[in-house]
């Protein structure tokens, strides 16, 4: 089975995106859920947890935020982050927007919830900020702490692709859930 592990917290590689080159058959190796489009470090992963590995990734602060979230593990959260960034944009709008209704609303109270969890990662670790998480230990020379899927910590996609196609990740997401 594969590990649900949300970050690869040793090695110096660089832990960036890089698209599959065929059209991908197969599911994303850390939600199981929806079919994976990307790598990162050779794993093929979804859009929504892609993320959670791309640590290097320029940008990765304003896409991703850490929480602390000890009782899901990242593919279970990354299969409900999906629904809820699905469930807003079936409506055209995202889980960042003002004054929605329905289905909408109830996907950004529940995004909500998800994001608040940023405050127990900035208590834990004194950051939410993927990128200052993966610069510390990228400087340690040794690391003494444990892998991150053995802590609380987990990485949310916030919603939006990285600068070169921002718009990517809810177009694809819509695409994946339509042709469901
Ligand atoms: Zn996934």
């Amino acid at each position: 089975m594969p590990s649900s592990r949300p970050l690869v917290s040793t090695g110096k590689n660089k832990l960036m995106v890089e698209d599959l080159k065929a059209p991908s058959s197969g599911h994303c190796t850390c939600c199981e859920h929806m079919l994976a489009v990307v790598s990162v470090a050779g794993r093929p992963l979804c859009l929504t947890c892609a993320p959670a590995f791309a640590l290097d990734e320029p940008g990765i602060d304003d896409v991703a935020t850490l929480i602390w979230l000890p009782h899901l593990d990242q593919g279970a959260l990354g299969r409900c982050v999906t629904a809820l960034h699905v469930a807003a944009r079936a409506t055209d709008h995202t889980v960042h927007d003002q004054s929605l209704t329905g289905q909408a609303l109830s996907a950004k109270r529940a995004f909500e919830a998800l994001l608040s969890c940023r405050l127990g990662a900035v208590e834990k670790i004194g950051t939410d900020r993927p990128s200052l998480y993966r610069s510390a230990l990228k400087s340690l020379s040794r690391n003494p702490l444990p892998e991150a899927h053995e802590t609380g910590l987990r990485i949310l996609m916030k919603g939006t692709w990285f600068p070169d196609n921002p718009r990517r990740y809810l177009d694809a997401a819509q695409e994946w859930a339509v042709a469901r």
